[in-house]
């Protein structure tokens, strides 16, 4: 899953980005609302969090011309306690929740979680397919009562299955959500992913769709 935080704040901006990638996203950064705006034009975001007050363009601005543009990907906004004004403004212009200023990284982490959980339609925490199980909260993986050591790649590109279950998904499509823009992409190296996964997960739930790319689905004989 890959965030973009758009913070003008530098060392609140460090912060985010460390927590989230602690938790196994890859994230960007942008420090004023045209960056921001451009990268989240441009890249495809699982979810965004961005503060209101900033340089260049303002917040609003910046998810009024996303949302026109029809960019649908989640929006956290970050506003100060004291203006209840900016909340409302923010949720007119297309926010899905928002986090008040001074925060704890754990809400912010949570709301995340939340938030790409429900654009892709799932309501608990916890994610099946047929005997595999995984912990969004945790970053955890079982198969059957069995734990599973992943690495963090590994463990992105299954909870990106995971998270759109039956759908085919191109290798394009994993590369530009399991890297950030700095990362020397190589979508081969997903090939490799997959082939580590499959063989610690144990059961056929990866699907190989030829020449598309591939498709999480509980295994036939279950
Ligand atoms: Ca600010």
């Amino acid at each position: 899953m890959r965030i973009l935080v758009v913070e003008d704040d530098p060392d609140l901006a460090r912060q985010l980005a460390d927590a989230l990638k602690n938790a196994d996203y890859a994230v960007d950064t942008a420090s004023d609302g045209e960056e921001g705006h451009y990268m989240g034009e441009t890249e495809p975001y699982d979810a965004v969090i961005l503060d209101l007050g900033l340089p260049v363009l303002d917040g609003v601005t910046v998810l009024e011309r996303w949302r026109s543009e029809g960019r649908n990907m989640p929006v956290l906004i970050l506003t100060a306690r004291d203006r209840w004004s900016e909340k409302v403004a923010g949720f007119d212009a297309g926010a899905d929740d928002y986090v008040t200023k001074p925060f704890r990284t754990e809400e912010v982490l949570a709301r995340v979680r939340a938030l790409i959980r429900r654009s892709a339609g799932h309501a608990a925490s916890e994610l099946d397919c047929g005997p595999v199980k995984l912990d969004t909260r945790a970053n955890r993986v079982w198969v059957g009562a069995e734990p599973l050591k992943l690495t963090s790649h590994e463990y992105t590109v299954l909870s990106y299955l995971m998270h759109h279950p039956d759908k085919v998904i191109s290798r394009t499509e994993l590369t530009e959500h399991i890297y950030d823009q700095d990362f020397d992409r190589d979508s081969n190296t997903i090939e490799v992913f997959i082939g580590r996964l499959r063989k610690k997960l144990g059961v056929n739930v990866i699907k190989t769709e030829r020449g598309l790319g591939y498709r999480l689905s509980e295994p036939e004989d279950a």
